[in-house]
């Protein structure tokens, strides 16, 4: 019979399926109860295109979405963001190089991280239930406490898309903002993909416009 136990390991089979962990430093995918805190991770990732992954834990899991565009701080700015696999817990500290000729080949590297909650803020148990109902239901509140994502959030599932489309949203509160906002122009020092996006530049191109301007607060 499958218990709970069961059905948590299951729901990393995907995650493990389409990964060679003798190949990729990655985790392997182990279902983790962590005790205190949720916690939360973006990692940007430069693959066949540079994206966003957005992780939330839940059930020992982090439920993950790939956000092409980043996530936004303005609420204007609804960011598609994908379903994809549940990851193991313990990827939230991967950063790293995946190995030409495996699944999400490039560089990840860590660019924001936190706990987080329900949208009410609650004690872990009833957040978790909050959470879970959320998810279930195509529309999951919650309360992010980042570096740089702050305050709340949503995840709305589109309707009628039978492939995992969702929509990013970020609450009109104190940590919004009013103006162009881009991830890209708060990307970590030293970071391993900006190194690698400059040695990779195509040369001929010519910029035709400057990107978004970064938000300072
Ligand atoms: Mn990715």
């Amino acid at each position: 019979m499958l218990n709970e136990k069961n059905l948590l390991n299951m729901a990393l089979t995907l995650y493990n399926k389409k990964r060679n962990f003798k190949e990729t430093s990655e985790p392997a995918g182990k279902v983790n109860k962590t005790a205190s805190k949720l916690i939360f991770v973006v990692q940007r990732h430069k693959a066949s295109r540079l994206h966003y992954d957005f992780r939330l834990e839940l059930d020992g899991v982090l439920k993950s979405w790939a956000v092409p565009k980043g996530p936004s701080l303005n609420p204007k700015d609804k960011r598609l963001a994908m379903m994809v696999e549940d990851h193991p817990y313990d990827y939230k500290d991967f950063a790293g190089t995946i190995p030409e000729g495996n699944y999400g080949a490039g560089i990840v590297e860590i660019w924001d991280k936190g706990t987080y909650t329900d949208i009410e803020n609650s004690e872990n148990d009833k957040a978790v239930k909050n959470l879970r109902a959320g998810l279930k239901a195509g529309n999951l509140k919650f309360q992010l406490f980042g570096k740089k994502l702050k305050g709340e959030f949503a995840l709305v599932k589109l309707k009628g898309n039978e492939d995992n489309s969702w929509l990013l949203i970020k609450h009109n509160d104190d940590y919004a903002v009013a103006t162009d906002y881009s991830s890209e122009d708060d990307t970590p020092k030293n970071s391993p993909i900006n190194k690698w996006l400059d040695e990779n530049k195509k040369p001929a191109k010519k910029k035709t416009s400057a990107g978004p301007k970064q938000v300072k607060k």
